[in-house]
């Protein structure tokens, strides 16, 4: 593993960009409100990666990115690069539907086992799955056997949180780090002397649990603030527990309810937070923390070219947000091809994006903020 100096993810995907909201950051393409109609989309909500409705949004925003470019070329095929088999795997099997294109997905997770590449032929697509951010050499001799060409009339999709950034295996435990911090943080502005770190900690690392994800939603909105309140003293941690386990608390729906049914229980300083993050949720916001996740996009800047020059690789893959040289090697060349390239990414905008206060003090979306470039 080497550094390779620093760069920003816009050095490939300039503002190709789509964060949750799904509303691109290059204001030439259309907003995920103008195209609604356009793609099916008739629910309020903003789809999930892995529904049909998010690849329709995509495979538009494609073809509407591709139509900018000079001379014109059609989309034939889609590349994209992943971390997750389930979640990237459905939204590259989808995408592909959605365009009716040939696609190839390449998802990688390091790990200390011996270098492993698995094939699995689908109908929509080819996946391979390998265990070394490296192998992407091996996938793109894969694709030339196959005579699937990467060139102008490809589209390299990349998935932005632990692929692009913070490969999944090496340098990922930064990303749930940050965030954790930006809880702490949160949580901690609130409560005041009140606050008791290992508290927030023991509850936080229980309710991460896959186990609990039925009551969370796996929603780290939700998390933080089930913490939050637990850190207010309205219910015990270990109350919670045996009401989630016996099955008498349910869901997310229900916690918030029983909070608001008892907000003036609250100290004083949570009952406003309630009812902000009640109203959201209310309307179906999935990101109804808004201050939890403004601090996330701190912390994660924080965490980006934090590091001076003297930092060896591991001080950078454990204290610093790290572009992946695989992935951006790999990017290079195919634009250098002539392929389209486009980031998602599943980070909240409010995460991922400065507030207009922090934008006048020159602070810069996530993809444009330069840090280290490490990588085989
Ligand atoms: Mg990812």
């Amino acid at each position: 593993m080497k550094k390779y100096g620093r760069s920003t993810v816009s050095e490939f995907l300039e503002d190709f960009v789509v964060y949750r909201n799904l509303d691109p950051i290059d204001s030439r393409l259309p907003s995920l409100t103008d195209i609604r109609e356009r793609v099916g989309i008739s629910t309020s909500g903003i789809p999930r990666k892995t529904s049909p409705e998010y690849a329709r949004v995509i495979a538009y925003l494609l073809l509407a990115a591709s139509q900018m470019r000079e001379p014109k070329a059609q989309i034939e095929r889609v590349v994209f690069l992943g971390d997750t088999r389930m979640n990237d795997g459905t939204a590259f099997q989808n995408i592909c539907l959605a365009g009716n294109w040939p696609g190839m997905a390449f998802v990688a997770s390091e790990n200390e086992a011996p270098q492993q590449l698995e094939i699995d032929h689908r109908d929509a697509g080819t996946l391979i799955y390998a265990n070394r951010w490296g192998a992407i050499d091996e996938f793109q001799a894969f694709c030339q056997e196959q005579g699937f060409d990467i060139n102008e009339q490809t589209v390299v999709l990349l998935d932005l949180d632990k692929t692009t950034l913070g490969a999944r295996g090496r340098n990922d435990k930064v990303i749930d780090q940050v965030r954790l911090e930006a809880g702490f943080e949160t949580v901690s502005g609130y409560l005041e002397d009140e606050f008791d770190p290992s508290a927030f900690q023991t509850a936080y690392n229980i309710l991460n649990q896959p186990e609990y994800h039925p009551f969370t939603a796996d929603n780290q909105d939700f998390l933080v603030y089930i913490c939050l309140i637990l850190g207010g003293g309205l219910i015990e941690l270990d109350e919670l527990v045996v009401e989630v386990n016996s099955g008498r608390m349910v869901d997310f729906d229900q916690f918030i309810g029983y909070v608001n049914q008892n907000a003036e229980r609250l100290p004083r300083e949570l009952g406003g937070l309630h009812q902000d993050v009640f109203a959201r949720v209310s309307q179906g916001d999935p990101t109804p923390f808004k201050e939890f996740r403004y601090k996330e996009y701190e912390t994660t800047a924080g965490r980006m070219g934090n590091l001076d020059e003297t930092a060896t690789v591991d001080e950078l893959l454990s204290k610093t947000i790290t572009i992946t040289q695989e992935v951006r090697q790999a990017a290079l060349t195919w634009r250098e091809h002539g392929a389209l390239l486009f980031g998602i990414s599943d980070k909240p905008d409010e995460a991922s994006l400065p507030t207009d206060a922090l934008k006048r003090q020159g602070c810069q979306p996530i993809h444009r903020i330069e840090t280290d470039v490490v990588g085989g």
